[in-house]
């Protein structure tokens, strides 16, 4: 995650307005974090309640994105393991362990793709720091900066990294756990319709009012343009990675901050790469692993919406 400021104009993916008969009474909240505006919205519910729970939401995010993120001032036990000693085992916050273990299993899954230990190289290339890049790295340090394969330990309850350019980075998983969570505060206020949208990466619960929610993925190419429009309720979560929201050209070559692993350069496969799955926490993880590179079976529990480097636009077929 990064501390970065995004511009509203840059969101993934959008909650399109709703047309025709009546639309209940929205309550609606956003607050900075993340690097990114997140947008409560709760429908069906007085508005004191609504924004009491908002707050704890946001209360809760905001504490997961200290706890993971490498960025900032904040001390959390992320920085520490990626500060500790090569082969000297330390302990994990449960919450961070189980994160980490959920992070290795997408890793194999997705045959490399997925990453949580590309510390090195995303600090490398800076896209997530306050100035972000305009240039590549210098050559030679991509390659200095790579960490040896399965750098990751689990020593019984505690995790070792076996060389110290082996730092972890959530920044692919932890936006999608911290919407999870501020899903599971609005719940437990008895909240049951609502969406979080945290620039683009939504997790929606129930209905809007007497009809499903619409949510609009961006064109990857065409700014302020919808490439598709999707109906969804009950309880689903779409999250996009794209090419678009940070990237630089040079030399006529387009850059951005998801990388592929093997190479430690920014993947080239797609544009953009759209997830619907059960929870925030996998279709965030799992939209940057299939933004990267095929996997096949693709996961029985996810949808997947593709632009590849061309443009052209795949869709797996509904579970
Ligand atoms: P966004 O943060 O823009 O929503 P993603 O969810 O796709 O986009 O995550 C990109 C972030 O994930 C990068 O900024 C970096 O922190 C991290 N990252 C980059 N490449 C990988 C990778 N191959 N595997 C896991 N995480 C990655
Ligand atoms: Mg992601």
């Amino acid at each position: 995650m990064r501390l970065l400021l995004h511009r509203l104009s840059l969101l993934t993916a959008i909650m399109l307005p709703v047309s025709g008969c009546t639309a209940p009474a929205d309550i609606h909240d956003t607050r900075f974090m993340m690097g990114t505006l997140v947008e409560f919205t709760v429908t069906g519910i007085p508005r004191e309640t609504a924004e009491r729970a908002i707050t704890d939401a946001a209360a809760e995010m905001q504490r997961v994105e200290d706890a993971f993120t490498i960025y900032g001032n904040v001390s959390n036990t992320v920085k520490a393991f990626n500060a500790s000693p090569p082969n000297t085992a330390i302990t994990l916050p449960d919450e961070v362990s189980d994160l980490l273990e959920l992070s290795l299993q997408i890793q194999k899954q997705s045959q490399g793709a997925f990453d949580p230990a590309l510390g090195g190289e995303n600090l490398l290339w800076g896209f997530s720091t306050d100035s972000p890049p305009v240039t590549p790295p210098a050559a030679g340090a991509i390659d200095k900066a790579m960490a040896p394969a399965d750098c990751v330990r689990h020593v019984s309850s505690q995790w070792l990294r076996s060389d110290r350019r082996c730092l972890l980075d959530f920044g692919g998983i932890a936006k999608g756990y911290a919407i999870d969570r501020g899903i599971a505060v609005l719940k437990a206020h008895h909240i049951e319709n609502a969406i979080i949208n945290a620039g683009g990466d939504i997790r929606l619960i129930g209905r809007h009012g007497n009809r499903p929610w619409k949510i609009g993925i961006r064109h990857p190419r065409k700014a302020g343009e919808v490439l598709l429009s999707l109906s969804m309720e009950g309880d689903k979560s779409i999250v996009t990675s794209g090419d678009y929201e940070r990237f630089f050209t040079y030399n006529g070559k387009r850059y951005h901050h998801i990388l592929d692993p093997k190479s430690g350069q920014p993947a080239m496969y797609s544009q953009s790469a759209t997830v619907i799955a059960p929870s925030a926490t996998l279709a965030d993880a799992w939209s940057t692993a299939l933004f990267i590179a095929p996997v096949s079976p693709l996961p029985q529990s996810l949808q997947l919406i593709r632009v590849d480097a061309s443009g052209k636009v795949y869709r797996s077929a509904t579970p």
